[in-house]
This record gives structure tokens, C-alpha cells and sequence, in this order.
């Protein structure tokens, strides 16, 4: 097989190896049951097997409590953006938001589609580099929306904001599972498995179940989280292969010592490039330093001119997936749980003897 190379992509983002090889194996005889995974049905009992699984590995590391439901659906983070005020937002309410990114805009945008919206928080000011401290909820709140960690520009909230009583509803599209949370304050949390959790397809939502009782009546199917509550997200036929890569991502993370460890394994990764960042000012980071994410590293050369340079060296080292979003230009490095620490020093490295020769 060909090297593998540190791959920083922003997602689909990189797998653990023992992972990718459990899957190329399974994708040929899932378990020795001589189909593979891709052509097992949704109602085999190998496969509901795999959703109690999946179900008990997230309650056990994130200590989700049962009054809380597990949804895995379809569509994205992004159909959640419509979802959400479907189902939670009544038209004598108002959805706030807190605006630090292109992802939380978005959401913001959707939901004014379907009742009245309210901006909580905004960092647009100074191009998303902060996470705003500030909030003024508005009165009839019908739900605080938040995004933990926004993947352009590379900010991140390091604790849950204060939603005053209010419903948390939180955006965790790129950083869920980095560390552990405490689930009970939220009423809602969703994200994309594609960067933290596994494969694109799949949509994970923890509800608490008293949110599932005011939901109104003749929503689409596919859109209303009673369906997938009621029917163990096995309503129609969901996405069995990312699903399968989300379950083996969290056996690999309870292998390797659950969201304790991956949290100091995260800090550890970050802080090398961070370090390596500030410690020359060829590299200006792009976010100030209390509000860096620990997944979405971003910074701009300080001579914009050197960029394409630094990204064909890097590619040279098998550092790939290093180019910043266009918003933010510069390089995005992101690290996300399954990326190895080695990976972060070969990059650091790198930086300093880039910045030695052009500097
Ligand atoms: N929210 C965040 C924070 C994201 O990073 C992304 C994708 N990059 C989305 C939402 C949209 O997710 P999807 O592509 O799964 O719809």
C-alpha cells in the first residue's frame, strides 16, 4: 500500500489507521457473515447490533442520560439549519443566535425562513477572530443556537455560552466529542460525523425528550425527530456504511482512553502549532488567543506571497490539506481527534525551517 500522508483536511478529515483497515476489511466480510458491510440490510440483526451499540458507546462517553434521545439522520449539519426552527421554533417565539461564522450565518439565514430570528452576538465586526463574550437574549427566546467550533475561522468556545435559562441548542459539527461536555445543559446538540466522528452521511442529534413533545403535527417525515425517535433512527433506510465508520471511531475512542485522554491529546497537538505560530513572526494567527479552536488551526503568512510555496513544500513532506478556507485565505490546519501527534510536529517543524529559509 501506498504511505499514508498527515492529512489536514477540514472534513471528510482523517480516520485512525486501525480504523480504515477494520473498515477495508469489513467492506469485503462484515464479520464474517460473507457479505460486506455496504450489502448488509438495515433490519439484519448485524446491523441493529451496530445502532445499540453506537447508541451505548455515545451515552457512556458523553454520560448522556436517558432522558435525553440519540437521533442519527440524514442530510447534513446543514439540514439541521432547517430543522431546528421547524420543530422548535413557534411562531410567538424568537430563535437567537450567536453569529460567529460562516456556519452560524447560515443557520441564522435558515431559520428566519420559518419564524422570527434574533442576533444574540456577532463577531463579524473584526472577521469572525473572536468569540463575542456579550449576549443580549432577546425577551419569548425560543432557543439559544450557538456554533462550538467554527472550522473557517478557526474559533472556538471553551465553555458552553450562559443561555440564562434558555434552550442550548449547539452546533458541534467540528468539535463534538473533542472533550467531554456536560450534555444536561443542552436541549439540543447536532453534527456532521464527517471531520470528529467519521464519515459523511450521517447526522448525529442529542435531543432532550421534552423538546420532542411540542413538536407541531405534519411536519415532513424526514424532518419531524419523532420520526427517528419513535422508530430507532430506523425509519427509512439509513446511512448503514457511515454509521458503521461512526461506531468504530468511538470503539477506537473508548480504546484509547475516552474523551479524557483525547482532550489532552487535542491540547497537546495544538499547542505545538500554536507555538510554532507565535514564535516567529513570519506566522500571524488569525484568532486571538483565548478564542483559538483546538481543531481548526488557521494563520496567514505574514508575506501572502510565500503561500503558494508553502503549500507545494508542504505537500512535499506529505503535509496535505493545509490550504485555508477562501474567507480567511492563509493555511488551516485541522487536527481533529483521529489526527496523530506526529503529525503536528512534522508540520511544526516544517514551519521553522520554512520561516528560517524565506524569512
Ligand atoms: N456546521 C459546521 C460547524 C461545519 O463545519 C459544517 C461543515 N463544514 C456545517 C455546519 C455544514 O455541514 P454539512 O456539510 O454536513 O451540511
Amino acid at each position: 500500500m501506498q504511505e499514508r500522508v498527515f492529512n489536514f483536511n477540514p472534513g471528510p478529515a482523517v480516520l485512525p489507521y486501525e480504523v480504515v483497515q477494520e473498515i477495508s476489511e469489513n467492506t469485503v466480510n462484515f464479520q464474517r457473515s460473507g457479505i460486506g458491510i455496504l450489502e448488509t440490510s438495515h433490519r439484519s440483526k448485524e446491523f441493529l447490533d451496530i445502532l445499540s451499540q453506537i447508541e451505548a458507546d455515545f451515552r457512556e462517553l458523553l454520560s448522556i442520560g436517558k432522558d435525553y434521545s440519540i437521533l442519527f439522520m440524514t442530510g447534513g449539519a446543514t439540514t439541521q439549519f432547517s430543522a431546528i426552527p421547524l420543530n422548535l421554533l413557534p411562531k410567538d417565539k424568537i430563535a437567537n443566535f450567536i453569529l460567529t461564522g460562516v456556519w452560524a450565518e447560515g443557520a441564522f439565514e435558515e431559520a428566519k425562513k420559518f419564524g422570527r430570528v434574533h442576533a444574540a452576538a456577532s463577531s463579524k465586526d473584526k472577521n469572525y477572530s473572536y468569540i463575542p463574550k456579550k449576549l443580549e437574549i432577546s425577551p419569548d427566546c425560543a432557543y439559544l443556537h450557538y456554533t462550538s467550533n467554527n472550522t473557517i475561522v478557526g474559533s472556538q468556545f471553551k465553555t458552553e455560552p450562559e443561555a440564562k435559562g434558555n434552550i442550548l441548542i449547539c452546533d458541534a459539527s467540528s468539535d463534538i466529542m473533542h472533550k467531554k461536555i456536560d450534555v444536561n445543559k443542552y436541549g439540543l446538540i447536532y453534527a456532521g460525523a464527517q471531520k470528529n466522528l467519521g464519515a459523511a452521511g450521517v447526522t448525529i442529534v442529542i435531543i432532550r425528550n421534552d423538546l420532542l413533545t411540542t413538536i407541531p403535527e405534519n411536519l415532513p417525515l424526514l424532518m419531524d425527530y419523532r420520526t427517528f425517535a419513535k422508530n430507532n433512527s430506523n425509519f427509512n433506510t439509513p446511512p448503514v456504511y457511515a454509521i458503521y465508520v461512526v461506531s468504530l471511531v468511538l470503539k477506537w475512542l473508548k480504546q484509547n482512553g475516552g474523551l479524557e485522554s483525547a482532550e489532552k491529546r487535542n491540547i497537546e497537538k495544538a499547542k505545538i502549532i500554536y507555538e510554532a505560530i507565535d514564535s516567529n513572526p513570519f506566522y500571524l494567527a488569525h484568532v486571538e488567543k483565548e478564542d483559538r479552536s483546538l481543531m481548526n488551526i488557521t494563520f496567514n503568512l505574514a508575506d501572502k506571497n510565500l503561500e503558494t510555496q508553502f503549500f507545494k513544500e508542504a505537500e512535499e513532506r506529505k503535509l496535505i490539506g493545509l490550504k485555508g478556507h477562501r474567507l480567511v485565505g492563509g493555511v488551516r490546519a485541522s487536527v481533529y481527534n483521529s489526527f496523530p501527534l506526529e503529525g503536528a510536529r512534522e508540520l511544526a517543524a516544517f514551519m521553522k525551517e520554512f520561516a528560517a529559509k524565506k524569512g
